[in-house]
């Protein structure tokens, strides 16, 4: 998945747009602050990877952890 970087020209307000996984980028993001529709890419700005695809971070994911085992006897 992954995650540009915005800014919206329109109130300066800086962003990061993710892309799910299978999915395109939209071709028009909105501003989350001020619903512009003039929200650019930042240029030369990285696309990074979501912090979940990152192995330090798994372990520390709730919902992706296996979770401990809670005694039921099934
Ligand atoms: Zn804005």
């Amino acid at each position: 998945m992954p995650v540009y970087a915005l800014a919206c020209p329109n109130c300066g307000h800086e962003y990061c747009g993710m892309v799910l996984e299978g999915t395109r980028p939209p071709p028009v993001w909105e501003c989350s602050e001020c619903g512009s529709d003039q929200v650019v890419l930042k240029p030369g700005a990285p696309v990074l990877a979501h912090p979940w695809e990152q192995r330090d971070y798994h372990s520390a994911c709730l919902c992706c952890a296996p979770k401990a085992k809670s005694g039921l006897s099934m």
